[in-house]
């Protein structure tokens, strides 16, 4: 967990340095409150979050004398309490066999690394594990996830540049059904710039899987990256439209000041956060732990 430590210093050293020059007294005052709350929305933690924590602070401390000690683990964990029920490892059922998880975000969000990374976890588990390539708009990414495969001994479908991410897809399926391959996870483009075309392509994808099993995809995941800030917010709204989406990744947690927006995101959509990235290393993927996060987060 050093890794999210390190990653989380800059949004921490935020809210630490805030904190320190706020509580310049004793008394907890409707100032001090006001400027925390203000605090708390730079740092990305959402408007209905900052007023929610500084609500329930004014509650419990009202008048009081407070240190700042007290005021970090108030923080951390009330945190706590809203990430909680969001902090879900991704589990492989073995309802389906192969478990079919679509990976969707905007390009350059992290969706291929996370796939690679995802593809490691679930081989050292023991699964049998196969990758489509179906960001087949972008030779790179095709490379990219082809590399990743290589490097784990995971097989990867891949289809040439330009061709239809579907049929990819379709047949991806097919073929990790016939290997019996426990789990299949499948890459997508992702131009947001280009509205229409995402949505068509997205949605034909979903029709293809779908005449092979009707509940597929079993997950379809959302790569977010936390560096946007609150830009993440629209992105979810974007692809919401377009899937059913069962759990979201937030990746780049490592070296931003905006840490504060997986909260904001998880009081807004309440969706499972499965994993969050914290480097581009192949262990850089880490299961979300509520605790551990808010405790970093907050310093
Ligand atoms: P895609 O377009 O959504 O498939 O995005 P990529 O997987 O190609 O990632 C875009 C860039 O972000 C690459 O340079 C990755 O190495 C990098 N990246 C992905 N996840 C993380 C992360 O958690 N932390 C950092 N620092 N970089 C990441």
């Amino acid at each position: 967990f050093s890794r999210l430590k390190e990653g989380l210093q800059k949004s921490s050293h935020k809210l630490t340095e805030g904190i320190s020059s706020i509580f310049t007294k004793k008394k907890l005052d409707n100032e001090t409150l006001l400027e925390l709350e203000d605090l708390l929305i730079s740092a990305d933690l959402g408007v209905e979050t900052a007023q929610k924590l500084t609500e329930n602070l004014r509650k419990s401390r009202f008048n009081e004398d407070i240190t700042q000690e007290e005021i970090h683990s108030f923080l951390a964990q009330e945190i706590t309490k809203i990430l909680e029920p969001v902090a879900k490892p991704l589990l492989i059922g073995n309802t389906h066999k192969p478990y079919v998880i679509l990976v969707v975000g905007v390009n350059g969000s992290g969706k291929t690394t996370t796939i690679g990374k995802l593809g490691r976890i679930f081989q050292n588990q023991g699964l049998k594990v196969r990758l489509a390539a179906g960001d087949t708009f972008r030779a790179a990414a095709v490379e990219q996830l082809a590399e990743w495969g290589k490097r784990s001994q995971i097989p990867v479908e891949v289809a040439s540049q330009g061709s239809d991410p579907a049929s990819l897809a379709y047949e991806a399926y097919a073929k990790a059904q016939k290997a019996q391959d426990d789990v299949l996870l499948i890459d997508t483009a992702g131009r947001l710039h280009n509205k229409e075309g995402l949505m068509a392509e997205l949605a034909k994808i979903l029709r293809v899987l779908q005449k092979i099993d009707p509940t597929a995809p079993h997950e379809c995941l959302l790569v977010l990256d936390a560096t946007i800030g609150q830009n993440a917010h629209i992105q979810v709204e974007v692809f919401q439209k377009i899937a059913r989406i069962t759990g979201l990744i937030i990746t780049k947690l490592d070296g931003t000041a905006k840490g504060g927006v997986l909260i904001a995101l998880v009081e807004k959509f309440h969706l499972p956060v499965y994993a969050i990235g914290v480097g581009e290393g192949a262990d850089d993927l880490k299961d979300f732990d509520a605790k551990n996060f808010a405790e970093n987060l907050v310093g």
